[in-house]
């Protein structure tokens, strides 16, 4: 026989479903998840590969709903551009569902790329959606209406990133955002998607307050609403708060960037702890990476050192920061980055670990490093090596290693 078994068994991990499950095996077939702990097997003559889990633990693949896939940045001229993501930057870092924006910059980044990109990741191995639309107002779409995207195009399942109360930000109107988030919820109804609004906040002292003023003026529900880089200072941090508990956080939801500089020396790790103290729902937090967006780097002595490029895989060093630093237990850090995510977004078959859920899964060992990552049932990642690489990225690998001969140390 050639080729990957279509059954899959993951033998004697600790679950994590997120809640915990305890030590079961975990049948993959195609795919799925076909079954927990299915108990003995008579598979007849079915080929079974099996992937032995004894001693580490069995999570949801994780869920990044803010990268820059085409690259961004760019706001320091054209040579501040920032590179496209590829296939491993994900894998490696356990993301097995993403979800794709542009930024700044919609003019030399567009719609039709974004789609391109995220078609290209899919069929390299992992999930991936885009937000339609752009910082700016009126927003880039593809069909010319936020809505048609909505309805038409599988990938589109919401609008992002929309810029508010930063001094980036096209300084869009009440009347404008309401808009946008009516076509985000009525074309999300007419197709069965989420319709969620991923809305940038920028440092300036508005903050919330439109989102806020739209859910007090308009029918709109605050499910709706993502707004991203709740940790961006600790001004906006507090409000974030103060609204993700409003109505007791039902429907209430915010994100935190993970690779962000941290707020007063707190990175995401230990805001989560934080923010759980102060009664926020674990279901209304919820990371993303902004992977692949610029970033300012300051050196030891805190100074501005240039631009760097915001990485993916800070989504679950965050994760793990909290549940090893600050003592959040690790059924509810993973909610931050499988299941909440997942629910806002409105992907059942993500999220969570349980049958006919499609079979996105990391396997992570004792120290919570990553060991093994499967997107819908193939092996990505395996006992910390990566089993499969991108288009070009063994050219790319190859060719930087051609330049290190070039570089002193
Ligand atoms: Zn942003």
């Amino acid at each position: 026989m050639s080729g990957p078994a279509i059954l899959k068994l993951i033998q004697g991990a600790e679950v994590y479903a997120p809640e915990p499950l305890g030590p079961m095996d975990v049948l993959i077939a195609g795919g799925l998840v076909a079954c927990l702990d299915p108990g003995a097997l008579d598979l007849g003559r079915a080929e079974l590969e099996l992937i032995d889990g004894r001693g580490k633990l069995l999570v949801p693949g994780f869920i990044d709903g803010h990268v820059h896939l085409l690259g961004g940045g760019g706001e320091g001229g054209y040579a501040s551009r920032t590179p496209e993501l590829m296939l491993s930057d994900l894998t490696t870092a356990g993301v097995t569902t993403v979800i794709g924006c542009l930024g700044t910059d919609s003019t030399t980044r567009t719609m039709a790329s974004l789609l391109a990109k995220a078609r290209g990741l899919e069929a390299e191995g992992v999930t991936a959606y885009i937000y339609t639309g752009s910082y700016r107002v009126p927003v880039r779409t593809l069909t010319g209406s936020v809505q048609d995207d909505l309805i038409l195009i599988d990938k589109v399942i919401g609008v992002g990133e929309i810029a508010l109360s930063d001094h980036r930000s096209s300084q869009p109107t009440f009347d404008e955002v309401a808009r946008i988030a009516a076509d985000a919820r009525v074309g999300g109804m007419l197709s069965g998607k989420a319709g969620v609004v991923n809305v940038h906040l920028g440092d300036g002292e508005r903050m919330l307050t439109l989102i806020e003023r739209i859910l007090r003026e308009t029918e709109i529900p605050a499910k709706h609403f993502v707004p991203t880089h709740i940790n961006r200072n600790q001004r906006l941090l507090e409000a974030g708060s103060a609204y993700a508990r409003q109505d007791g956080g039902r429907g209430r939801f915010i994100d935190l960037t993970t690779s962000t500089e941290p707020v007063e020396g707190r990175s995401c790790g230990a805001l989560l702890a934080q923010l759980l103290q102060a009664g926020v729902a674990a279901g209304s937090i919820s990371f993303s990476s902004d992977g692949q967006g610029s970033l300012p780097r300051f050196n030891a002595a805190r100074e501005y050192a240039g631009l760097g490029v915001g990485k993916v895989d800070t989504l679950f060093a965050e994760v793990r920061r909290g549940v090893q630093e600050y003592g959040v237990p690790l059924e509810v850090a993973l909610q931050v980055i499988t299941s909440t995510p997942a629910a806002y977004l409105r992907l059942p078959a993500k999220g969570r670990i349980r049958a006919g859920a499609d079979a996105d899964l990391v396997l992570l060992d004792r120290n919570l490093e990553i060991d093994a990552v499967l997107a819908r049932g193939e092996i990505l990642v395996r006992d910390h090596e990566l089993k499969r690489l991108g288009s070009f990225e063994q050219d790319v690998m190859d060719t930087l290693q051609r330049k290190q001969r070039f570089m002193s140390n």
